[in-house]
């Protein structure tokens, strides 16, 4: 469902994505390790496009993400057209970036509310359940403040899914957290791939890669350097690159 060929992305002098090529089949979850700088969160922020690649591109469901074909032709969407797009590509950050002024309940609504025109009725519903699924059901009036950062992140993803996306991608979303609080996200990720959503996940949570991800992807240096089972690029590594940061991490 998602077809990455050819990325390549620089800032200033600097090229991060040297050619990237990867796929992702529906309902799969891939887990992208590396090294600090290696250019795991452009890869991610190129999928939902975020940030234009300089060249290559990034096919989701079928569709060239910041692109529309016509007559044989690829043209670039206009910012607002791309916006709608992009929400076909959920997205969990590091830092919770929950809205502050909203309670939980109006920060699941609001997105599907302004930008899908949907009924407020029908979004409660639909919130509530998503809530229920990471175990908040009792925070749908807590201000974001009072929350846990564990609690803010399972909102994060519930707020994610309510523009019921067809990919849903996490840049290292246990990293700010208390180690305490890590466990309860991985959980709702972990029931979250049950129910067979697609996910693509940067994270240095080397059990959770081995046990939820279907397949591991390591980056060096702007490219994939491994792309395996976990029992292949986490137990048995190849390259030289993902012996010394698997050995980094243990
Ligand atoms: P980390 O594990 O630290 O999150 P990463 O693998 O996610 O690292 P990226 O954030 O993709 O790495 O960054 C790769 C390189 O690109 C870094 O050297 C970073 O400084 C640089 N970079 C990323 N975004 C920008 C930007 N908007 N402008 C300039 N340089 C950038
Ligand atoms: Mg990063």
């Amino acid at each position: 469902i998602v077809r990455v060929v050819d990325l390549t992305k620089s800032f200033g002098g600097l090229d991060v994505l040297k050619g990237v090529n990867l796929e992702v089949e529906r309902g799969e979850v891939v887990c992208i390790l590396g090294r600090s700088g290696s250019g795991k969160s452009t890869l991610l922020r190129c999928v939902n496009h975020l940030e234009r690649p300089d060249s290559g591109a990034v096919v989701v469901d079928g569709f060239v993400m910041g692109y529309r074909a016509k007559g044989g032709k690829l043209h670039e969407l206009r910012t607002g057209d791309a916006a709608k797009q992009r929400q076909t590509v959920g997205m969990v950050f590091q830092s919770f970036n929950l809205f502050p002024h909203m309670t939980v309940m109006e920060n699941l609504i609001e997105a599907p509310r302004k930008v899908q025109g949907r009924g407020r009725d029908e979004l409660v519903g639909e919130a509530r359940a998503l809530l229920k699924d990471v175990g908040l059901l009792e925070k749908e009036n807590a201000y974001p403040g009072t929350l846990s950062g564990g609690q803010q992140q399972r909102v994060a993803i519930a707020r994610a899914l309510m523009m019921q996306p067809k990919v849903m991608l996490f840049d290292e979303p246990t990293s700010a957290l208390d180690p305490e609080l890590v466990g309860e996200v991985l959980e709702a990720m972990k029931r979250l791939a049950a129910t067979g959503m697609t996910m693509m996940v940067v994270t240095h949570e080397v059990g959770f890669a081995r046990n939820v991800a279907d397949r591991v992807i390591f980056m060096a240096d702007g490219v994939v350097v491994e792309d395996g089972p976990p029992s292949q690029v986490i137990d048995n590594p190849q390259a030289p690159e993902t012996k010394t940061f698997l050995s980094t991490l243990l």
